[in-house]
């Protein structure tokens, strides 16, 4: 066929379209005009506030991370979505808990002991303690058999346990640290080399990882700290290496001693965060909702630095602002989806897909109504391997669940032109992104999703993500992505089909 030439253009059908028509093979359908509204000048406006210092790198529980919270909603308002918290709230809440290191301290053998320097534990399992003068028990390996006891002659009064870490082989150190509360203990050490820190625990020691206010209630019993030998030896009289000597040779003689104080106090705090959560309500299938996610929080100051996550998912956080954005001017000309839109970005990602997970464990909208989640985390930047061909994201997670949605992705994408990369999709990845951010969420519930990701790069979890390293027309394309697949799955008259169950 011949090329169109402008005259027969100008007669047939207006400069514009043969225009368009001559510049580009790429397709045009009814959501084009909508999704050439994902302009990368937007995404670069919401980008450099999303992703400002004022942000201050948007930690979960933070005042960065309430900011992004507060300026997304903004967005989602301005856009004319709808709250889509439930109860005209736009915020999803939740709470979590940390506790931080106040003191602790061991005393033995005329010696002071400290908590990250002869001997650590785990300051969320451990619960405040303060013990004087109290007698202690050598137990060996701390497994009791037919062929052995160790306790034997040990009593059932109040003690402080100490076994060695090496050789429970075969027991685990969960049934010897039962064991020992069955005979009296208040505390074990488990004696290690390893509990030699030195202070190289440093200050990621002292203070827990956000966890949920229901592990609280988890019994730890009993108290359990790694000592190093140091600690054993001072609490026996005794060289360790002659403690460990006795119990290989399986001698029963007890060796008792005195621990002269152990102090472990901390304190737990509450920490406030949220799902951000906006809706644009569907036509005649307003009952099946998409959902379409970013994380807004990223991993805050650290070492004085601030990490603006630009990158890491500021660049997911605005795409899905400025889809939002499409979807609702389509809305307005009449043009809204037949499916109910939800687009949520959530919170706790960093600290391991706490958001989503409480969504999913209290979700909004019925899971079983739940028809896919697009989830978008990192695809502002370019990885190692794409240096020269640029045009691309990685697709991970489309075939996992439904056969529908890979061949809906591609016919997307001849929106868009990129290259589409599975490598990440095959289960014997290494790096198993596939479980790594909080489309995973959705897909254990059998809810089909993809994940689109640009790869890590040198800036990933650095200073270095910052919004002037995003390459913005890259992020626009891969955006356009996004939403052309999620303007077919919710316009297609059929839902997503769940006929796969791939890992
Ligand atoms: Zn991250």
């Amino acid at each position: 066929m011949k090329k169109q030439s402008m005259l027969a253009c100008l007669l047939a059908v207006g400069t514009a379209a043969c225009a368009q028509k001559a510049a580009t093979p790429l397709k045009r359908s009814a959501a084009t005009s909508y999704a050439e509204t994902i302009t990368p000048a937007k995404l670069k406006k919401h980008l450099f506030i999303v992703a400002g210092d004022e942000m201050e790198g948007r930690e979960t529980g933070k005042a960065g991370q309430y900011k992004a919270a507060k300026y997304i909603i903004e967005q989602f308002k301005a856009a004319g979505l709808q709250p889509g918290a439930g109860n005209g709230e736009w915020e999803q809440p939740f709470t979590l808990l940390q506790d931080t290191l106040n003191q602790s301290s061991i005393q033995a053998g005329g010696k002071t002991f400290t908590f990250g320097q002869e001997y650590y534990g785990s300051v969320k399992e451990l619960t405040n303690q303060q013990l004087g003068a109290t007698p202690a028990f050598f137990a060996g390996f701390g497994v009791v058999n037919d062929a052995m006891d160790p306790y034997k002659g040990a009593g059932s009064s109040e003690k402080i346990v100490v076994i060695a870490d090496t050789e429970g082989k075969g027991t685990p150190l969960t049934d010897r640290l039962r064991t020992a509360a069955n005979h009296g203990a208040v505390a074990v050490f488990v004696v290690s080399e390893r509990a030699n820190l030195g202070g190289r625990g440093g200050s990621r020691m002292r203070r827990t990882g956000l966890y949920w206010p229901m592990m609280k209630n988890m019994e730890y019993i009993p108290n359990s700290y790694f000592v190093s030998p140091e600690v054993a030896s001072a609490i026996f009289g005794k060289q360790w290496p002659e403690l460990l000597a006795a119990a290989k040779a399986g001698n029963t003689t007890p060796a008792t001693g005195q621990v002269s104080a152990l102090a472990f106090s901390k304190g737990t705090e509450e920490i406030k965060s949220s799902n951000v959560l906006g809706i644009l309500p569907g036509t005649d299938l307003k009952d099946e909702y998409v959902f379409l996610t970013a994380h807004y929080d990223h991993i805050g100051v650290i070492d004085g630095k601030i990490h603006n996550g630009a990158d890491d998912d500021g660049s997911g956080t605005v795409a899905i602002i400025a889809m939002a954005d499409a979807f609702m001017k389509a809305k307005k000309a009449g043009k809204g989806p037949r499916r109910t839109v939800v687009f949520m970005t959530v919170s706790g990602e960093e600290k391991g897909l706490l958001g989503s997970q409480y969504y999913t464990d209290h979700p909004i909208y019925p899971l079983a109504q739940t028809v896919t989640d697009l989830n978008i985390d990192m695809i502002g930047r370019i990885d190692d391997e794409h240096r020269q061909d640029t045009n691309y994201v990685y697709i991970i997670g489309d075939d996992k669940l439904s056969s529908d949605l890979r061949p809906i992705s591609e016919a997307a994408n001849a929106h868009t032109g990129l290259k589409l990369d599975y490598k990440y999709n095959d289960p014997n990845d290494p790096n198993r992104f596939y479980y790594r951010s909080d489309h995973y969420m959705f897909a254990q519930h059998k809810i089909p999703i993809i994940f689109y990701f640009n790869g890590v790069h040198e800036d990933y979890h650095r200073a270095g993500d910052k919004p002037e390293k995003i390459h913005y027309n890259l992020l626009a394309k891969r955006a356009k992505l996004v939403f052309y697949t999620a303007w077919e799955v919710a316009n297609r008259q059929d839902r997503l089909k769940v006929d796969r169950n791939e890992k």
